[in-house]
């Protein structure tokens, strides 16, 4: 049982503190090593002062005092050394400074230094190891100066005005410590309340952000497919079927079947606009334009290459092929019936794409053999070869 009560008093007193649990630790750490610092100064003139006043008198006590106060500096030099041991050090500080405490009680007959001891370890015990061994330093040390003061197992000069004077110092010395760690207590609450209302705004904020950044991710989407697309169609822009065609070529004339472009150009457009004005021309192109696409697989890229004009990318597709799909829309085309306008056709040229190709190459051959289509009298598809 007595065991028991020693080992959880020690484990109490061996526990380190954590004197300010917002802080960091390496914070924490500069608290108590400034704080050592102190205690160790302040033990050790204490000490070695004592000790010069009672070399004379009480010489075995005066050698004690001069032990205590060397090892203080001792300590403190020992703490500059290995800080990161402070809290082996403040362990053995705090108990070095009881023995010494419990040592002067029970020999000295003067009890000045006691006093001054006792409050330096009551101060210790709080703030280097924490509440609970405050607690018991405190009741150890009340309880040895109130009952020796009553039985008088060890001689002791204390009147009864120095005991009373003592254990008023003793309590409010506890209740300024304890009125410190409530005031912190309700500091770390009060800090706690602020770091929630902070979490509580950083999420708005960024939920905020996150739909902010939707939007803009949206907008961006929808501006970069306006700056490839063809307003009045809805078909690729020049702009975007040259880049793609500059990113894609080289692959595609490595391979045994090449890509196939179909040129197909309105005829007699001028005509039309002139007879039935612009808006009903713009209804015309999207009509053809609409036709286009219907007929078109999903790899094939059509294009509105500018004004009537109009292409059809065709990846792996034959010149073969090719001329039967232009004349398939050829044909769809010339069976439109467009409102206001009536039946409209267009004429084709189809090329494939040789080896080294470039864009203006093989569309220089595709106009020329739209220029064929035309010649043989339009709503025809003429072949390079
Ligand atoms: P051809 O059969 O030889 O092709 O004769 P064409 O009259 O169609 O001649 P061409 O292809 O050169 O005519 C193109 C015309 O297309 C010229 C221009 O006024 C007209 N045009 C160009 N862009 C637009 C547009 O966006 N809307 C309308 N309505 N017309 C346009
Ligand atoms: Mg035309």
């Amino acid at each position: 049982m007595l065991k028991k009560w020693i080992g959880k008093v020690f484990v109490v007193m061996w526990r380190p503190l954590k004197l300010f649990p917002e802080l960091t630790e390496a914070d924490n750490v500069r608290y108590k090593v400034i704080f050592l610092n102190n205690v160790f100064t302040f033990a050790g003139i204490v000490s070695l002062t004592m000790s010069v006043i009672r070399w004379e008198k009480q010489p075995f006590l005066g050698i004690i005092d001069l032990i205590f106060g060397c090892l203080a500096f001792v300590l403190l030099g020992v703490l500059h050394r290995y800080k990161k041991n402070i809290e082996l050090i403040s362990s053995i500080a705090l108990w070095l400074c009881f023995v010494q405490f419990l040592t002067v009680f029970f020999l000295a007959t003067g009890s000045h230094s006691r006093s001054a001891l006792l409050l330096l370890i009551l101060a210790a015990a709080f703030y280097l190891k924490g509440r609970v061994t405050g607690y018991y330093m405190l009741a150890i040390l009340l309880a040895l100066v109130a009952g020796n003061h009553m039985i008088q197992v060890f001689p002791s000069d204390d009147s009864n005005l120095d005991i009373l004077s003592l254990g008023f110092y003793l309590l409010a010395q506890f209740f300024i410590i304890r009125n410190y760690e409530c005031l912190r207590e309700s500091q770390t609450n009060h800090l706690k309340a602020l770091n929630v209302d902070l979490e509580a705004l950083v999420k708005q904020r960024t939920d905020q952000l996150a739909v902010a950044n939707t939007a803009l991710e949206f907008e961006k989407e929808n501006f970069k497919r306006l700056s490839i697309t063809d307003h009045l169609t809805g078909l690729s822009n020049r702009h975007h079927f040259e880049m793609v065609f500059a990113e894609h070529t080289p692959a595609t004339t490595r391979r045994k079947i090449t890509d196939a472009l179909i040129l197909i150009d309105i005829d007699y457009f001028k005509k039309i606009n002139d007879t039935h004005g612009h808006v009903l021309g713009d209804a015309v192109i999207k009509a053809v334009a609409t036709c286009i696409k219907k007929n078109s697989r999903i790899s094939d890229i059509t294009v509105r290459w500018g004004g009537d004009e109009l292409i059809i990318y065709a990846p792996r597709t034959t010149l073969k092929q090719a001329t039967q799909l232009a004349e398939k829309v050829r044909h769809q085309i010339n069976s439109l019936h467009i409102p206001g306008v009536g039946s409209i056709s267009i004429s084709a040229g189809v090329a494939v794409l040789h080896q080294g190709d470039t864009l203006s190459q093989l569309l220089q051959r595709a106009d020329l053999a739209l220029y064929e289509a035309k010649q043989a009298g339009r709503n025809s598809v003429s072949a390079s070869n």
